[in-house]
């Protein structure tokens, strides 16, 4: 099931309901802003409710009032099936309620359940949808959004201690315009590569259940399907979306090996799509702090996965 939505107030209509209620929006406190639940976004100062309105101005939202949303595992289906491009199917992505536990959490999180450095910024509080080149060479696939991460910016990786890691590590290999990247509208930009959360609601625990894994890999799949004519490689950062991609890629029916590729760092699998066009998957351990903190992943290690993606398509 899917709907369009009505009417959707914004953070700036908020405050302009605030002005004329005779506020005085200029000068907020921030247990001001808190009461009111506008907060100003950190890189552009304009105030924003939690979680963000859909094409209320937010760097980088691709969504309008006007956006039907997805709510249940049917409706992302339908909705998927008929994007016809990458800007439709990442509105449709950045609205999507179809995870009843999911919504709740993301939402949650975003009103009251900011990490304490965070607390007088607004959170984003939707899906994070892909990001990068819309005709990318390199597919780098992650798991899902931080809930203090992505779910707070808006943009996947950004905004937390892997995204500084995947970030710089993409800027060394000539991906990234940026080493660093802490929120919408920074600039940030990629170039031959994309970046795609399998899962594109922040899990608790970091740990979506089986059936949200299936719910989202419509939106998965279509993404796949709609950058599948320029891709040549996917760097599959952990486990988890490793076994995503290898089987989005047979729900696709391209060609994968068999039996399953098992997951382990460096390694490369050769896939070929529906259309008869290579596509090379390479594993890395992924860029959690579990991983780099304790010197499983370390920068020369992320660098050398990086060196095979890029001679495979460089950027
Ligand atoms: S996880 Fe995916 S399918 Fe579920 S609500 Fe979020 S965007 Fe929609």
């Amino acid at each position: 099931m899917w709907k369009h939505p009505g009417k959707i107030g914004t953070g700036a209509r908020s405050l302009e309901a605030m002005r004329s209620a005779g506020h005085a929006t200029s000068a907020l406190s921030a247990p001001a802003r808190t009461l009111y639940g506008v907060d100003p976004h950190p890189g552009t100062g304009q105030p924003f409710a939690s979680p963000v309105p859909a094409g209320s101005g937010w760097p980088g939202d691709p969504a309008t009032p006007r956006t039907p949303r997805a709510l249940d595992a049917a409706g992302v289906q339908a909705l998927a099936a008929s994007a016809r491009s990458l800007a439709v199917l990442q509105a449709r992505t950045s609205v999507c309620r179809a995870c009843p536990r999911l919504v709740a959490w993301r939402e949650s999180v975003a009103v009251d359940g900011r990490r304490a450095s965070f607390a007088d910024q607004p959170y984003w509080g939707r899906p994070s949808p892909g990001f990068g080149d819309p005709r990318p060479a390199v597919l780098v696939v992650g798991l899902a959004p931080a809930a203090n991460g992505a779910n707070r910016t808006g943009r996947v990786f950004t905004g937390d201690r892997s995204g500084d890691w995947i970030w710089a590590a993409l800027h060394r290999a000539g991906y990234a315009r940026l080493a660093l990247s802490r929120h919408s509208g920074d600039g940030q930009r990629l170039t031959g590569a994309r970046i795609v959360p399998t899962v594109r609601c922040a899990p608790p625990a970091n740990k979506p259940t089986p059936t949200e894994r299936d719910t989202c890999a419509h939106w998965f799949d279509r993404e796949v399907q709609l950058v599948e004519p320029s891709l040549r490689a996917v760097l599959a950062l952990g486990g988890f979306a490793f076994d995503a991609f290898l089987a989005a890629a047979r729900r696709l029916a391209w060609a994968v090996p068999a039996p399953r590729p098992r997951f382990g760092h460096g390694v490369q699998v050769s896939l070929v799509t529906a259309s008869g066009r290579a596509v090379v998957v390479i594993a890395s351990y992924h860029v959690s702090q579990q991983n780099t903190f304790t010197g499983r992943l370390s920068e020369p290690m992320l660098d050398a996965v990086l060196a095979r993606v890029r001679a495979l398509a460089p950027p």
